[in-house]
């Protein structure tokens, strides 16, 4: 099936989707601020600039948008237009997370991800960064 989308308006309806202070971060963020952790946001200083920053605790929590780090649900479908360009873009975000993720790792950061789909069910895990 074709794009019903012609490519310029794709490409202007793609880069309207923000990849900062998205809905899924909020929540996230909100749901913290409830559980009264205090934190920092896109830490300029830590590899891959990570969404929320719990420096007591040495965590990290990275809000990834289902499509834009190509997670492989059902919210990740790529556009029909433009496959490859996609594919490239997106295998590059990817691989950009696994590396920031290792590198956090490696400076003794613990790295929790929150995937956008499985909002709010993952906010569970929030819960014991304290333990
Ligand atoms: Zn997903």
């Amino acid at each position: 099936m074709a794009d019903r989308f012609s490519t310029a308006t794709r490409s202007e309806i793609m880069s309207k989707i923000r990849s900062k202070n998205t809905v899924p971060e909020i929540l996230v963020r909100k749901y913290l601020h409830s559980l009264g952790y205090r934190f920092r946001l896109h830490e300029r200083n830590l590899p891959g600039k990570p969404d929320i920053v719990l420096k007591k605790y040495k965590t990290v929590i990275q809000v990834r948008g289902c499509f834009w780090h190509l997670h492989g649900c059902k919210f990740s479908n790529l556009p029909k237009s433009n496959k490859p360009y996609w594919i490239s873009k997106l295998m590059k975000n990817k691989e950009r997370d696994k590396l920031s993720d290792k590198n956090l790792n490696k400076m003794g950061w613990r790295v929790i991800v929150m995937w956008e789909c499985k909002l709010p069910k993952n906010f569970i895990k929030l819960k014991s960064i304290k333990e």
